[in-house]
């Protein structure tokens, strides 16, 4: 599947759930949200249904996530059904890990490949007064969990914001020593401004890259790999694991966008920033059949932008907030 700027699609990102366990004042309001209707998310049968027809297409990558994937029950069997299409994608799935801990090995068992676990704290107290919720002990077990049943590589993602928890760069990044994980570093991206964080300032990835190297020292460019998107990998010298530096913002990286975003009430992004969407749920519900599915995966493909408009003068916040996207 290519889209009219010649980018071949073949990740898609499925997101399960509009709901969460957690309140990153970054992503939900703390109130939590009134979320989707029971009626308005799809079924699992239908997700498998635009899951099978985008791997027709071309799709090669699934990853799984809302809101909070883990929360959905019937979570282990679906991907256990997405693990066994005939493309036999490679299923990942993005979580916070609450729950990890206690799926972790029924996860593995049903075909999942890896996680990205999203921590952006190791302080406890820290960690509640971001997610508004205890429970790091919770996510670090889960991580434990998801290494020790062979969920690999495990991938960390981390915010870093100006003075909340960018003093954790380099505990962060010292994880790699010891540890064969991805720690990777993400710029917050101008998502829900009506949130609590929205006006805080998210860090560069020019200035990790710099506090990095001044406490760190050597830090050596890995060459490119598809597997890694658009992260910049590095390696401390002598370190198990990894450490990527992904500048969303700064960066311009949508030439080599492969992706599509479906939903958990059936709509299709082609951009986290576009909020032009296509909708599945009424083909799917109204006896539509799988060459017309097929041709609205197309279109939305079709329909992806070049690029998005982050820094330009005509940029608006899209009109989901993050935990309905999917990230
Ligand atoms: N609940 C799961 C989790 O937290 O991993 C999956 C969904 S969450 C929306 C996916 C990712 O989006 C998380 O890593 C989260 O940190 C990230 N995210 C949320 N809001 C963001 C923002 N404004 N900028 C950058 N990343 C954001
Ligand atoms: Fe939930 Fe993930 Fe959003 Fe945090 S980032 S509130 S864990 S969906």
């Amino acid at each position: 599947m290519q889209d009219q700027f010649g980018r071949t699609i073949e990740y898609l990102r499925l997101s399960v759930t509009d709901r969460c366990n957690l309140r990153c004042r970054y992503c939900m309001p703390e109130e939590g949200v009134t979320g989707l209707s029971h009626s308005d998310v799809l079924r699992y049968e239908e997700m498998l249904r635009v899951a099978a027809a985008a791997c027709r297409l071309g799709i090669r990558k699934v990853r799984v996530t809302g809101g909070e994937p883990l929360v959905r029950r019937g979570i282990v069997n679906f991907i256990a059904q997405l693990a066994a299409l005939p493309e036999k994608p490679e299923i990942t799935l993005t979580t916070n890990g609450m729950l990890l801990a206690e799926q972790a090995e029924a996860l593995k068992a049903a075909g999942l490949s890896r996680v990205n676990v999203s921590l952006d704290t190791m302080r406890p107290e820290r960690f509640k007064e971001i997610t508004l919720r205890s429970g790091l002990e919770q996510v670090l077990a889960g991580i434990e969990a998801a290494e020790k049943v062979g969920l690999l590589p495990i991938k960390l993602n981390v915010i870093p914001f100006v003075d909340f928890n960018d003093d954790e760069i380099v505990d962060f990044a010292r994880l790699t020593l010891e540890h064969p994980w991805d720690v990777r570093f993400i710029e917050f991206m101008p998502i829900s401004s009506d949130l609590d964080y929205a006006s805080r300032d998210g860090l560069s990835m020019d200035a990790v890259e710099a506090r990095l190297r001044t406490t760190l020292g050597a830090l050596v460019a890995l060459p490119y790999q598809r597997t890694s998107g658009p992260a910049h990998m590095y390696r401390l010298p002598g370190a198990k694991g990894r450490i990527g530096l992904i500048p969303s913002v700064s960066g311009h990286f949508c030439g080599d966008c492969n992706r599509l975003r479906v939903m958990a009430d059936g709509r299709v992004r082609g951009c986290l920033f576009d909020n032009h969407e296509t909708d599945l749920k009424s083909i799917l519900r109204d006896g539509g059949d799988d060459q017309a599915l097929e041709d609205l995966l197309l279109a939305a493909a079709c329909a992806k932008p070049e690029k998005h408009q982050i820094n330009g003068k005509d940029f608006t916040t899209p009109n989901r907030r993050m935990h309905g996207i999917g990230g």
